[in-house]
């Protein structure tokens, strides 16, 4: 009965990964410089980020325990974890702290949480193709670990040096170095990047879900943000995309 359960939320979220694309495409989710009125209760950025992350951090491992978890498995919520630490418990600590979120953007990002946690989690256990220790050998988690900590080291890069534009107190200002030579949105990719490495690592269907989630959610709002720097700074470098270096 879990097991149906399961692939049907499977199918769900897959379905619903491009919708939501099609939505973002259309209406900005309402934080950071998108911020606007009219979404309901706002609460502190800082305590936002850590509500809707902290899910992520916590219950993967225990999650992924109760399921039976094998030995190569562990590695792999290892890698999950860097990333979740970091996001829940120290990346909200270092943004500004006069910033505000909805709550509803919260509940929404908690509610999806919660269930990419499960679907991953079951995955690694009983419900995935199994983790033994050898699975560290295979080609999936050497390529897929490899992406996972180039984008990993991508996404911090940028978020450093965005978070120090912010801490400069100068409002918002062009982007320079690392990989805003050549795209708007360097931490949306390296975020992406992680992700899909994630997929490749794991190769499971909850680990390609959540890859083409992180991919929903953020293209359009990278593509959002290229439009708002071109609009904003008439010098704004002419050859830097929104993404993708010389792509797109
Ligand atoms: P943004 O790039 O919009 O902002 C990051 C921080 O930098 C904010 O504090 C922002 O301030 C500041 N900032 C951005 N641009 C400038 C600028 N030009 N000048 C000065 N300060 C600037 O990122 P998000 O807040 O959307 O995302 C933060 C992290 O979370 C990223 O690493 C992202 O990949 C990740 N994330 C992951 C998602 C997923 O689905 N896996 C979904 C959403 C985010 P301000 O808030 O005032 O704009």
């Amino acid at each position: 009965m879990e097991t149906q359960v399961y692939h049907l939320l499977l199918i769900a979220m897959l379905i619903l990964a491009p919708l939501t694309a099609l939505v973002l495409l259309r209406v900005d989710a309402p934080y950071g410089r998108q911020s606007r009125s009219g979404w309901g209760r706002l609460i502190s950025n800082r305590w936002g980020w850590f509500l809707m992350e902290s899910p992520s951090a916590l219950f993967l491992a225990p999650v992924a325990w109760l399921s039976g978890v094998q030995l190569g498995g562990i590695f792999l919520i290892a890698l999950w974890e860097v990333h979740y630490v970091h996001r829940a418990l120290i990346f909200p600590w270092r943004l500004h702290e006069s910033r505000t979120v909805p709550l509803s953007i919260v509940a929404s990002a908690v509610f999806f949480n919660l269930i990419n946690v499960y679907l991953n989690g079951r995955a690694l256990g009983s419900l995935g193709p199994g983790y033994p220790l050898a699975w560290l050998a295979t080609p999936q988690f050497i390529v897929g670990a490899i992406l996972f900590v180039a984008g990993l080291a991508i996404n911090l890069d940028s978020d450093n040096r965005l978070l120090a534009l912010k801490r400069a107190g100068q409002g918002y200002v062009v982007p320079r170095g690392g990989l805003f030579r050549w795209v708007s949105s360097p931490n949306y990719l390296g975020e992406m990047i992680e992700w899909t490495g994630w997929a490749i690592a794991t190769w499971n269907l909850a680990g390609l879900t959540f890859a083409i989630w992180t991919i929903a959610n953020l293209a359009p709002r990278a593509r959002s943000h290229h439009a708002w720097y071109r609009k904003k700074f008439v010098d704004y470098p002419k050859h830097r995309r929104a993404l993708l270096p010389f792509i797109y």
